[in-house]
């Protein structure tokens, strides 16, 4: 049952196979077992989750199921969801029960979904380990020595470990895809708009987007058609029709044109990456595809420029966290600054700070111009260069991690090394475009590789097709981390 796919959790339920609440019994229970050594949600409530499961089964003897009804899943504890503690991986929120259901949340629950928990993450998602939790760190299902990536890291470990039927992640710079790879599991980034950010704790508003994690692409397609779709509460949701992620999933990829980027495929990479990710495009040439060799010129200036305006853009967004309207306040203080000043020093992590730092830095007077401006200028012409590759490929692959997981501790003092296991991401949220990894194989250590497929705007049907056929003819993505 653990290995069984939305679709066919989904069948199972309708035909009283199973019950949602046997169902989320189960998983509670193994999360029970297992989850004090991964460490990949930090808050349950199986009170809840049961009760939702009771509806799901009430639902179902109605006749109104749909499919993701009484299937249970887990939420990256960025979302608001009423009555869940909601902490975003930050002591400053460590009190913070949310009054509302974020927008993907709601979304969720009227598909009559259960929530099993909320998952482990990076400080307000600021991270490629989760490391940077409040909540200590998540560990790698595959070698608990070694981290999950992040900053969606509790939710890849939590799928990985077979600790929910799938989950939900957020992507700013990377952050569903990179740990989709170093947990082998398959996670997409939706274009920039499709996917409601109401609800879902700002880091950087321009680059953050929800986005499925799970087993297979069938299971993210699936999850797209629940969590995608206008909602005039962001300003930035994008009024579409709505659309069956699912409908193009047997296509045969004749005719498929790769783009394979000269810059992705130089030095950097790690050889036992390059050789996975290499083979998956062999796979791809079997399957009928043809292979285009393109240019992202400006993609090597996509970590600096995504480090200046993310955290501009997060140095805003996290004034909110005062200690006035809610969250952590410090205990003693002597005046209102003082409050203000204790409240933050006390209720952010390090790496929180740096950024808020180096957000206010870059957009104060007299550098604006020199950094943000000059950061926002380069933005485009990022942009431009898939525009330009678009013109000749359909998607466009590559390896979505230099490396394979490390091990916990190793980048902990070195914040750039730390920036750099997003290089191969963090273009694809500066210029709005979906972007997903699938597992294609393992690297030395035996850890899991993933193989990033980058779309154009609005292609995630295809996206996920070319993903799925690859999994019909591959088995990586079936492969569970043994010993748990
Ligand atoms: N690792 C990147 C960062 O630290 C991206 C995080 C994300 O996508 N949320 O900002």
């Amino acid at each position: 049952m653990f290995e069984s796919s939305l679709k066919q959790l989904g069948d199972a339920l309708r035909a009283k196979r199973i019950s949602s609440v046997e169902l989320t019994q189960s998983y509670l229970d193994r999360i029970t077992r297992l989850n004090p050594q991964l460490n990949a949600y930090i808050t349950l409530n199986p009170e809840m989750s049961l009760a939702q499961a009771r509806a799901a089964d009430a639902r179902i003897a109605a006749g109104k199921a749909e499919a993701l009804t009484g299937i249970p899943f887990a939420q990256k504890d960025i979302f608001c969801a009423q009555g869940w503690l909601t902490t975003c991986g930050s002591k400053m929120l460590h009190n913070f029960a949310s009054p509302y259901d974020a927008h993907v949340i709601s979304q969720f629950n009227s598909a009559g979904a259960v929530n099993l928990g909320k998952t482990n993450m990076d400080e307000f998602a600021m991270g490629s380990s989760n490391e940077t939790s409040y909540y200590g760190t998540v560990k790698n299902p595959w070698d608990t020595t070694r981290v999950p990536g992040g900053s969606s890291g509790g939710t890849a470990a939590a799928v990985a470990a077979r600790l929910c039927a799938a989950a939900t992640g957020t992507d700013t710079g990377g952050s569903i895809r990179q740990p989709a790879a170093l947990c082998g599991i398959s996670g997409l980034k939706p274009t920039y708009g499709v996917v409601s950010r109401y609800g879902m704790i700002a880091f950087a508003s321009s680059l953050d987007q929800a986005g499925p994690m799970g087993r297979s692409a069938e299971d993210l397609a699936l999850m797209m058609n629940v969590m995608a779709g206008f909602d005039e509460r962001d300003s930035t949701s994008l009024q579409r029709e709505k659309e069956d992620y699912a409908r193009d999933l047997s296509k045969p990829l004749n005719g498929l044109r790769i783009g394979l980027p000269k810059e992705f495929f130089a030095a950097g990479m790690g050889a036992d990456v390059a050789k996975a990710v290499e083979a998956a495009i062999a796979e791809y040439k079997k399957l009928g595809a043809t292979i285009v060799d393109i240019s992202l010129p400006n993609s090597k200036l996509s970590v600096p420029v995504y480090y200046v305006l993310a955290p501009a853009e997060a140095s805003s967004n996290l004034s909110r966290f005062d200690g006035v309207r809610y969250g952590y306040r410090a205990p003693e203080y002597s005046d209102l600054a003082d409050m203000y000043e204790k409240s933050r020093a006390q209720g952010f992590g390090a790496e929180v700070k740096r950024r808020i730092m180096i957000g206010t830095y870059v957009l104060s007077h007299g550098y604006y111009d020199a950094y943000y401006l000059q950061a926002q200028k380069i933005r485009r012409l990022i942009a431009q260069d898939f525009t330009e590759a678009y013109k000749q490929c359909d998607v466009i692959m590559g390896p979505t991690s230099p490396s394979t997981a490390f091990k916990l501790g190793e980048k902990g003092d070195d914040p750039v090394q730390m920036y750099l296991s997003d290089i191969y991401t963090i273009a694809v949220n500066l210029a709005g475009l979906p972007g997903m990894s699938i597992p294609c194989g393992f690297g030395d250590n035996d850890m899991p590789v993933g193989l990033q497929i980058i779309g154009n705007y609005f292609d995630e049907a295809r996206m996920l097709n070319v993903a799925h056929q690859y999994q019909l003819a591959t088995d990586w993505h079936s492969r569970a981390p043994q010993g748990l």
